[in-house]
Parts: C-alpha cells; sequence; structure tokens
C-alpha cells in the first residue's frame, strides 16, 4: 500500500455529507455499500484524509467492522494515533 493516502483539500466545506462512522457501528467493510467512501478524521490536527476501503478490504477481509480499526488510524499530517475516528460519505457517481 501506498503510504502517501490522498489529502482532500476543502472537504470540511462540505461537511454535511459526512455522516459520522458512530452511526454504522456494526457496518463491516464488505457490508457497506459500494458508493461510500471512507475518511480518516484526526482528533489532534483535524486533518481528514481518505482511506481507500477496498485495499482495507482486500488486506484485512470483508468481515472486519470498520469500528474496529480505528484504534489503528494514524493521521499521515501529524502522525497522531490516538482517538482517530472514521469518517463516511457517499461518492457522487
Ligand atoms: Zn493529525
Amino acid at each position: 500500500m501506498s503510504s502517501a493516502e490522498p489529502m482532500v483539500s476543502g472537504w470540511k466545506m462540505r461537511h454535511h455529507s459526512i455522516s459520522l462512522a458512530k452511526e454504522h457501528i456494526r457496518t463491516t467493510l464488505g457490508s457497506l455499500a459500494e458508493w461510500y467512501v471512507l475518511f480518516g478524521n484526526c482528533y489532534a490536527c483535524e486533518h481528514i484524509g481518505m482511506i481507500d476501503r477496498w485495499e482495507l478490504q482486500r488486506r484485512l477481509g470483508r468481515d472486519t467492522r470498520i469500528k474496529a480499526l480505528e484504534v489503528r488510524l494514524v493521521c499521515t499530517k501529524c502522525g497522531n494515533r490516538d482517538h482517530n475516528g472514521f469518517c463516511i460519505a457517499k461518492q457522487k457517481r
């Protein structure tokens, strides 16, 4: 996996389209509809970075709960590993 995860500039301007992963506490990678994209949200610097959910699914399996992966998030901007969370957004098609 590439270490350079794409940064999402200006994403906060469209914050209303993001739902917090708390609503998806039982959702697994495989059960999340394909038009959703995942973002990691840094607790320390509020950086939001896009996450390749298909890559995650290939590596960890489709039965992995998204919520369980939060502790594994590392901010690509400041390196923070604590209290990071997922955001889930609908991708425009
Ligand atoms: Zn950060």
